[in-house]
This record gives structure tokens, C-alpha cells and sequence, in this order.
């Protein structure tokens, strides 16, 4: 019999290695509190994301509602509709309107093209997603966000590690947000941290992690938003084998694309010559016209077959019930489509390249 194999399963050190990175916590009794796990793996990060400042908090979506609530928006935030529903919560749980941009059909992330159109006096900020690890176009963001004095705020939950031309990702925008849950590239079983260039926010982020409180006093609006040292232990034990997680999610790629590339209406996730990825999912898009099968009915195989796959992102988050049908599938046709035909397809590090042809034959098997 076939074992299961899931849609992603978590990194881990080995156990010893990270009971022995939590023992001395024994000792002192300093479980949490912006503790010496936090501040070394604050400054570990700093120095592997190749950042000036990183905030760490207790989880990816936080952070990121932190990151728009300290910027003192009003208004509309451009966004993408392709996306994980955090994103667009994290903009509407600060009062703010979401905008929805369509994307690109190549790599997903936002079209720029379509910004400008959609920019008014409004308009407070873009919150664009660097999506499966495929990076937005950060050089024309960086223009709009100059021409038009908007803040850019990259949700980078994806992101993790990612460079361009040798740049890190987070160097770009005014702020980006990574997320360290434990489906993550890189994780600390729940987390997230802030990674941005202005030393002011070192400290702003502080207070808003920690209930607001400077000294003795609350001094602005914050919650308990920390990171535990128990967290910041499994973050510090993950980040010595990161290299090889990502190595190993690059050899599963190679190998999925190298089984359906070729294959009529199955089109596999692109990788920019210029870009050191970091393999955070393998999704492809299924054109049911070329290839006879449409994406649900490739899903259902699978599943057959103990595949777990996830239709993600589907359906589009400005079509979700809460929105009120405020915004129309047509407003973004291309995502729209998108939606419709793509299907991520399991990566972890643990994967092998014999699960990987199992997952390729049975796609074959689907279309068939
Ligand atoms: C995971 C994720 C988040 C939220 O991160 P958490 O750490 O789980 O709170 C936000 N945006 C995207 C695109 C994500 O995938």
C-alpha cells in the first residue's frame, strides 16, 4: 500500500539537538519575555536575511497587522486578491479598505502595470505578496512608492531567505513581514518577525509586542504579540539547517519540473535566472482545453491516490463571504483564472524524489 503523502510537512532539527537548545532555560526559568533565545536569533536573522533591523512576534499575521497599525494608515491599501486570507485580514482589522490589483500570469505576484490606475488621494499603501517565493517586481514598486509617497509593505510569509541580483527580499519597501509558522521554509513552530531599515521602529515594535509599555507606563496601543524563548529555541535549532532544507526543496523542484514541463496545459512555476529561490511551494497551473482534465478533476485523482494537494489560492480572497460581494471576480480577471486552475503540489524537505515521480505519475494517470 501507498503511504500518504501530505501537502507539507514541518522541518525539524533533531530532538536532541533542541532539547539541548532549551535545557539552560531550565535552569534560569526565563521562559518568555523578550529573553536571550529572542534577542540571538533577532540577531542570527539579521545577519542570514543580510537586514539592518528585525522585530520578532508570536506569529506571521501580527506582525503584519503591527507593520500597518504603526504606519498610522487611513484609507485604501492596493493589495492582491491571490493570496492567503491573512493579508487581506490584516488590512481590514486596521480599518483600512482593501483595493484589489489583478496579477501577473506569469510568476502571480502583482501586475504593476495596474497600480497607477488604481491609485487615488485614498490610497495610504501597497501591501503586495511576494507569492510561493516568486518575488513582485520590487524595482517598479520601489518607483510608485516614490512618485506617489505610499508606503510599500511586502507581505514576504513566502519569502524566507530569497535573493535578487544577491539582494535580500527584505531589504525592499518600507517593511516586510515573514512569516515562521511551521509549514514555513524557515520556522519557530509559530512566529513571525518585521524586518525593515528604519531604526525608529527597533523600538516602536518593541512597545507594540509588549502590551504598549515603555518603562512603567503604556505608552501607544499595543497587545501581547511575543515570541516565547521555547519558539525562539526551535527558530535558532532550524536556522543551523536551513541550508539544507532549502537545498533539498530545490532537488524536488528540479525533479517536478523535469516530469511535467513538457507536459500540454500543465504549466509548472517559473524561476528567474536572476533569483536564488527558496522553493517554498511548487504549484502549477492546469489548462483543462490543452490538457483534457481540469484542475478539480487532477485533484480528485490524487487524492485516490493518498496525494494531498491543496487548491491554493482558491477561490480568490475578495470573493470570500465577509467582503459582502464588494468586489466582482471580473474586477481581476487574470486572478480569476488563476484561481480556477492551480494546484499546489507537496514540498517539504522530507519529501523524496520517489514520492515526487509517484505525484508526477499520478498527474499522468489524471490526464489520461
Ligand atoms: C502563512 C502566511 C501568513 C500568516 O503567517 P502566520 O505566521 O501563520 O500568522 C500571511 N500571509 C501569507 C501569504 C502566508 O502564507
Amino acid at each position: 500500500m501507498n503511504a500518504i503523502i501530505p501537502i507539507s510537512k514541518p522541518s525539524a532539527p533533531p530532538m536532541e539537538e533542541y532539547i539541548d537548545e532549551i535545557s539552560d532555560l531550565w535552569e534560569n526559568r526565563m521562559f518568555t519575555n523578550i529573553g536571550k533565545k529572542l534577542l540571538d536569533l533577532e540577531d542570527k536573522l539579521c545577519a542570514y536575511l543580510d537586514v539592518d533591523y528585525i522585530s520578532l512576534f508570536a506569529n506571521g499575521h501580527l506582525a503584519l497587522e503591527s507593520a500597518l497599525a504603526a504606519l498610522n494608515l487611513k484609507g485604501e491599501v492596493i493589495t492582491t486578491p491571490f493570496t492567503f486570507t491573512s493579508t487581506v485580514l490584516a488590512i481590514v482589522r486596521n480599518n483600512l479598505t482593501p483595493v484589489f490589483c489583478d496579477i501577473n500570469e506569469s510568476d502571480y505576484t502583482l501586475n504593476c502595470d495596474l497600480i497607477e490606475g488604481l491609485i487615488t488621494d485614498k490610497t495610504c499603501a501597497i501591501l503586495p505578496v511576494h507569492i510561493y517565493g516568486n518575488i513582485c517586481d520590487v524595482e517598479r514598486l520601489e518607483q510608485l512608492s516614490s512618485k506617489y509617497n505610499i508606503p510599500v509593505i511586502y507581505d514576504a510569509a513566502h519569502a524566507f531567505g530569497i535573493r535578487k541580483n544577491k539582494v535580500s527580499i527584505g531589504n525592499y519597501g518600507d517593511i516586510s513581514m515573514f512569516s515562521f509558522h511551521a509549514t514555513k521554509v524557515f520556522h519557530t513552530v509559530e512566529g513571525g518577525g518585521l524586518v525593515y531599515k528604519n531604526p525608529e521602529w527597533k523600538e516602536t515594535f518593541s512597545q507594540m509586542r509588549n502590551f504598549g509599555i515603555s518603562g512603567c507606563d503604556t505608552v501607544r496601543v499595543g497587545a501581547n504579540l511575543k515570541m516565547s524563548e521555547i519558539h525562539a529555541a526551535m527558530g535558532l535549532c532550524n536556522l543551523r539547517h536551513i541550508d539544507t532544507y532549502i537545498e533539498k526543496r530545490c532537488l524536488c523542484t528540479r525533479q517536478y519540473i523535469k516530469r511535467l514541463s513538457a507536459i500540454r496545459g500543465i504549466y509548472v512555476n517559473r524561476y528567474a535566472p536572476d533569483v536564488e529561490s527558496n522553493y517554498s511551494y511548487f504549484p502549477i497551473r492546469i489548462v483543462a482545453e490543452e490538457c483534457g482534465a481540469s484542475r478539480d478533476q487532477v485533484y480528485e485523482v490524487l487524492l485516490k491516490n493518498k496525494i494531498y494537494t491543496r487548491k491554493y489560492y482558491s477561490p480568490l480572497v475578495s470573493q470570500f463571504p465577509i467582503y459582502d460581494r464588494l468586489y466582482m471576480p471580473s474586477d481581476t480577471p487574470v486572478a480569476n483564472s488563476i484561481s480556477n486552475q492551480i494546484l499546489t503540489l507537496p514540498l517539504y524537505p522530507d519529501l523524496t524524489l520517489q514520492d515526487v515521480d509517484r505525484i508526477c505519475d499520478a498527474i499522468l494517470l489524471a490526464l489520461r
